[in-house]
């Protein structure tokens, strides 16, 4: 892990994209612990013979939903390694920099959202 430090002679901080980059990979480290959490939990319920079958339907559907959650936030970090960060991925018009603050792993504009 580096330590980011500012660029002297710039007064206007970090870029909309180096902020974004930072808070796109904190959150896929987030979601990949969340994740190896879950996996090993739903390892332990299926051990279970006492587990409902809802309580696994539950963990599989929170597992789904986290696993979609780091794919978005990995293809919005790739994006930004392919430099069309920001970039609505289906009218490829410039997403909003006020929504990409918001929801920097957003796909897509407001309009196509
Ligand atoms: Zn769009």
């Amino acid at each position: 892990m580096t330590n980011p430090t500012t660029t002297p002679g710039s007064d206007t901080g970090e870029s909309l994209q180096e902020r974004a980059e930072q808070t796109l990979q904190a959150h896929a480290a987030r979601s990949e612990h969340q994740l190896h959490e879950l996996e090993s939990d739903m390892v332990g319920l299926l051990g279970d013979s006492g587990t409902i079958q809802e309580d696994r339907d539950g963990s599989r559907r929170l597992i789904e939903s986290v696993r979609a959650d780091l794919e978005r936030t990995r293809r919005a970090l790739a994006r930004i390694e392919a430099g069309t960060f920001g970039q609505c991925t289906k009218c490829r018009e410039p997403i909003a920099d006020a929504r990409l603050e918001a929801i920097p792993e957003a796909d897509y504009c407001t309009n196509c959202a």
